[in-house]
Order: structure tokens, then C-alpha cells, then sequence
């Protein structure tokens, strides 16, 4: 089966039971580190920035851990963005490697990590640098009018280096929400230091970001595909995974991404598929069925 072939009346069936399905398939929760790391995370407004930044080829919970590996390494009362850009993008380069040596998932090769480590490096020192400049080494500051719709804070996010289109979605999502260490950091520094309200508005603007998760899981329940198509072919199913979203949760768009992202990490694994135990699999999925 392929969109085409389901026709809409099975394509609205299928997002009337994601939405039921969703109810209750435990939500996605944004990263957080627990303890002391997440205290700080909330704390310093240069700690999500940096770990949004790392987060990508590693797993999540190395890229929001190395802020707090960092500022032991550089005291934590100096992790500011001026402290960290006069370490140059070679010094973060040289502490990444170090915190990175044994963390290195086992599938990347030498050169990947080679590649990692001089554009995650490049991204924060130009980030810190800019932050330095525009927002006087505050990040709060990007936020300083304190009502921003969904789209005004996606556009506030994607002008720091390192935060293409799907990060930028995904801090988005959470702002909208209200939820996560990042924002409620934000929100409570604006408020006691400035007397600022922030909040953001219009979710119903909100978009899926779409990675790989998230194009896979989409691609297998409407039969489109059984092997997940390379990344240079993920803008092709783009439209239609927003258009489902809006389908699915017309409040709330980017929820979406909550239940595919889950089922991709939990159960829909490109070669072996957990597909009895996946809750998906009730919508009817395409893939489990041709199984
Ligand atoms: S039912 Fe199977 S193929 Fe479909 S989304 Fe779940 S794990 Fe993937």
C-alpha cells in the first residue's frame, strides 16, 4: 500500500486511531539530565544551548551530559559564553575529544568522529561568540520581548549556528509546550532578573521535526516504503508528515512526533521490528501487516 493507494477515508481511520493511540503510549519526554545536572541545566542559560548543539550522531544523553563534563573542567561559576569562546574552537575541540574518547558509538567511523568534532566545536565557539555580541552574554536575551508566537521562537532558534530545521523544531515543540529545563529556566530568569513574562504562543503552528525516526515509522505505517530511504531523500515525505500531524492533532501539530519518534526508538528497529509489541500496529501499520 503506498497514501495513494489507502485513499483519505483509510488515511483519516489510521489518524483518528493515532490520536486514541496516543492517549495512551507514553509521550515523549525532552531530555533532561537528573541531580545535579539537571539543576544545572536549568540554571545556566548556556548549558541546552550547548547540549542541543552536541546532540546529533551521539546518543542524546552524552551530547546534554558534556555541558556539565565542561564546566568542571572550566568551573562552573565561568561557564559563560565569553569564558567558553576564548577557549577557541580548537580548546572546546581538544576538551570534546576528551570527554568523547570512550563515549564514541561503536558504528562511527574515524573520520565521522574526526567531522564531529571540528563542526560541533566550530558551532559552539561561533555560537558563543554571537551570543557575546547580540545578547551581551546573556541568552536570555534572545527572548527579551517575552510573547512569542510558535514560529517567532522556531526563527529566534535557527539563527544559532548548530540548529538546523529539526533541532530548531524540537526546542520549539517544548517551548510550546511550557515543559523542559530550558524553557522553564528562561522563564524563571526573565521573570526574577527583568520582571519578563515569557510564553509562547499558537501551537496550533507547530511542525513535526522530522529525523530519521520519525521519516521510517511514517514511511512503514502508510506503505510507502520498507527500507528507510537515504536522508537526502527525507524532504519527499516532508509535506505529507505535516499534513498527517495536522490531521492528528490539529491543536498541536508537532505532538506527532512524539508517538513516531517513540515507536522508532522503541520498537521499529530497520532490520528486526518489534511489531507485536509496538502500538502501532493497531492503526493497521502497512509493513507489520505485509510481515
Ligand atoms: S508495527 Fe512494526 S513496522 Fe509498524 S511502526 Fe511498529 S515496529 Fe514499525
Amino acid at each position: 500500500m503506498s497514501i495513494k493507494s489507502l485513499g483519505f477515508e483509510e488515511i483519516d481511520s489510521r489518524a483518528t486511531k493515532l490520536r486514541e493511540i496516543a492517549k495512551h503510549y507514553p509521550p515523549q519526554q525532552s531530555f533532561s539530565l537528573i541531580s545535579d545536572g539537571d539543576r544545572f541545566l536549568r540554571a545556566n542559560p548556556l548549558v541546552p544551548i550547548i547540549g542541543t548543539i552536541c546532540d546529533q550522531q551521539i546518543t542524546a544523553e552524552d551530547a546534554w551530559e558534556f555541558p556539565l563534563w565542561l564546566s568542571v573542567k572550566v568551573d562552573p561559576r565561568d561557564f559563560t559564553a565569553e569564558n567558553l569562546g576564548r577557549l577557541g574552537q580548537s580548546g572546546i575541540a581538544e576538551f570534546l575529544n576528551d570527554y568523547m574518547s570512550d563515549r564514541w558509538p561503536s558504528g562511527m567511523s574515524g573520520e565521522d568522529q574526526r567531522k564531529y568534532l571540528q563542526n560541533v566545536s566550530r558551532y559552539i565557539t561561533d555560537t558563543c561568540n554571537m551570543i557575546v555580541k547580540n545578547f551581551g552574554n546573556n541568552p536570555d536575551k534572545m527572548f527579551k520581548l517575552g510573547n512569542y508566537t510558535v514560529p517567532q521562537v522556531y526563527f529566534v532558534l535557527r539563527g544559532l549556528p548548530g540548529f538546523g530545521a529539526k533541532k530548531a523544531s524540537m526546542i520549539t515543540r517544548d517551548f510550546a509546550l511550557s515543559t523542559g529545563s530550558w524553557f522553564l529556566g528562561i522563564r524563571e530568569r526573565l521573570k526574577k532578573d527583568a520582571g519578563i513574562d515569557f510564553h509562547v504562543s499558537q501551537k496550533h503552528l507547530s511542525e513535526v521535526p522530522v529525523d530519521v525516526q520519525v521519516v521510517k515509522v511514517f514511511g512503514r505505517i502508510m506503505g510507502e516504503f520498507q527500507r528507510t530511504p537515504p536522508r537526502s531523500d527525507f524532504m519527499k515525505y516532508y509535506p505529507d508528515i505535516q499534513h498527517l500531524s495536522k490531521l492528528v492533532f490539529p491543536e498541536f501539530p508537532s505532538k506527532l512526533d512524539e508517538i513516531l519518534w517513540a515507536a522508532g526508538r522503541e520498537y521499529c528497529d530497520n532490520m528486526l521490528p518489534k511489531c507485536n509489541e509496538c502500538p502501532l500496529i493497531k492503526l493497521p501499520c502497512d509493513y507489520a501487516a505485509s510481515k
